[in-house]
């Protein structure tokens, strides 16, 4: 099965003797094929705005339909492929796609702001506010539509450069939103060193905020520190309408969950933006 020589053959022997590292290398060159061929999707989730009761934006999430695997989720290949330097490729073609995507629903009248999600390799990688600034303009998506989404982590990995590149990114004009928010180590000390914008609450607290009066507060506490810092606050993972109308009630921003929507292929995401414009034009409350 060895010397078979096709890369199929070769992960089956592998994986019989060593389950761990023959799988990731057989993961990883199927990644730098799926780059290759365009193997790799964006779906987006929808961001809904409480305040108007709108969805307003969307964040870009990464799917890969493996030939023989099937659907393989980012958390499975994501921390891989920083292990084995291939997010900056990564990350490039969910940046270009994503801009793309922005671009053509711009020029079909659909002012939708997006958010791309960043990794820690990327915030050591020294030319991507010039590449994102070249690709916004390639696009002409104006800078106030996107949004890069980072984890703490991402920003404590190496702070110098992770600070230099996201101050860059601000200065464009592009938002910073701190991604599963909560959940972190030290979560307060980088906040005053960083141009954030925007904070998002991980979906850990949210899930049960209909319920839990734990939650709440640390969710209602969540809010107002974001709000007296002067961001933006979106909570993730709103699965019922309690959690909902919670939110709404404390004065948070946005929400994002499987009760407003999942991720969505572009087209379908356009469709579920131009109905509830029509239940708008219908008075409908959404
Ligand atoms: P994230 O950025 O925190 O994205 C939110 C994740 O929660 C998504 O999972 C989304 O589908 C899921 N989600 C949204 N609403 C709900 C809900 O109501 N309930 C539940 N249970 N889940 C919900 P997904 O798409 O599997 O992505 C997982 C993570 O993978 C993301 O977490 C992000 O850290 C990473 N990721 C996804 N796309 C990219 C990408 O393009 N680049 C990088 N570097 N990371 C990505
Ligand atoms: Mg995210
Ligand atoms: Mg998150
Ligand atoms: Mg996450």
């Amino acid at each position: 099965f060895a010397a078979g020589g096709s890369a199929s053959a070769l992960s089956f022997y592998d994986a019989a003797t060593d389950p761990h590292r023959p799988e990731r290398l057989s993961l990883m060159g199927d990644l730098r094929d799926a780059l290759d061929r365009d193997g790799l999707s964006l779906h987006y989730q929808p961001k809904f705005d409480l305040v108007s009761q709108r969805v307003d934006g969307a964040e870009a999430l990464l799917r890969w339909n493996h030939p023989r695997r099937g659907w393989v989720p980012p958390d499975a290949f994501i921390g891989m492929a920083e292990d084995t330097g291939n997010i900056n490729r990564v990350t490039r073609w969910v940046l270009a796609s994503a801009l793309a995507q922005a671009q053509q629903w711009i020029e079909r009248g659909l002012p939708l702001h997006i958010a791309v999600n960043l990794s820690t390799r990327d915030l050591e990688d020294a030319d991507l506010p010039a590449r994102i600034g070249g690709l916004l303009s390639i696009h002409r998506v104006p800078a106030s539509c996107l949004t890069v989404e980072v984890t703490e982590r991402a920003v404590i990995g190496e702070p110098d450069i992770a600070v230099r590149i996201l101050r860059q990114l601000a200065e464009q004009g592009i938002g910073i939103a701190i991604d599963d928010f909560g959940v972190g180590q030290s979560t307060f000390a980088y906040l005053r060193h960083l141009p954030v914008s925007e904070l998002k609450i991980d979906q850990m607290f949210v899930k049960h905020l209909a319920t839990d009066p734990n939650d709440r507060v640390i969710v209602r506490s969540i809010v107002d520190l974001g709000h007296q810092l002067g961001y933006r606050v979106t909570a993730e993972g709103v699965e019922d309408q309690g959690a909902l109308d919670y939110l709404a009630s404390i004065g948070c921003d946005h929400a994002q969950g499987y009760f407003i929507s999942r991720a969505l292929p572009a087209e379908a995401f356009a469709a579920f933006v131009a109905g509830q414009r029509g239940h708008a034009a219908a008075g409908a409350p959404r």
